[in-house]
């Protein structure tokens, strides 16, 4: 039985431990799949993040912090800043969107979750290819499961018919 499943749709939705929110640096909540988290969520993830952000002054690039789920189906927030696309040293936006991935994983299994839900990280007002990302993604997540039988499940909600069918093609081949 396969322990990636790709859906299409809302990830605020979800009964998972844990939901992975794309973020930015501020951690003080943003557009698209981050604000729609922080809505459904209520005020609780937001006091959360700002906590953290007192501490540790915010959440810098591949990094993750994790909140709890709030008003949300899930038990947790793993919120990770993906990297901005632009012009320059593109190979360097990939390791940072490896480790977002990576480094979200591994902040799940310090918690004992065993479900998880990620986003397109970056995908969206971040503007990172999408079937580059999509390829970034599949990667990280199969080499940390392939280590780590801990985690049950990973799911890849897919927003928009383009990353979801991507997904899906690239899961058929390499299943
Ligand atoms: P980033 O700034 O990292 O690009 P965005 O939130 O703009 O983050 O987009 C990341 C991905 O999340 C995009 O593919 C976008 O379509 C998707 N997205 C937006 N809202 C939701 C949601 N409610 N559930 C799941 N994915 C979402």
């Amino acid at each position: 039985m396969t322990r990636i499943e790709v859906l299409r749709g809302d990830i605020t939705t979800l009964a998972v431990d844990a939901i992975v929110n794309a973020a930015n640096t501020s951690l003080l909540g943003g557009g698209g799949v981050d604000g729609a988290i922080h809505r459904k969520g209520g005020p609780k993830i937001l006091e959360e993040c700002k906590a953290i952000r007192n501490r540790q002054g915010g959440c810098a690039t591949g990094e993750a912090v994790i909140t709890s789920g709030g008003n949300l189906n899930a038990k947790f927030v793993i919120h990770t800043v993906g990297p901005v696309w632009s012009g320059v040293d593109h190979g360097k936006l990939d390791v940072l969107l490896a480790n977002a991935y990576r480094n979200s994983l591994a902040l799940a299994l310090q918690h004992n979750v065993t479900t998880i839900a990620f986003p397109n990280i970056s995908t969206g007002i971040y503007g990172f290819p999408k079937p580059r990302a999509a390829e970034i993604a599949i990667r990280e997540v199969q080499n940390f499961l392939t280590k780590q039988p801990t985690i049950a499940k990973v799911f890849f909600v897919c927003f928009d018919e383009e990353n979801f069918d991507l997904y899906e093609t690239l899961l058929t081949s390499r299943r």
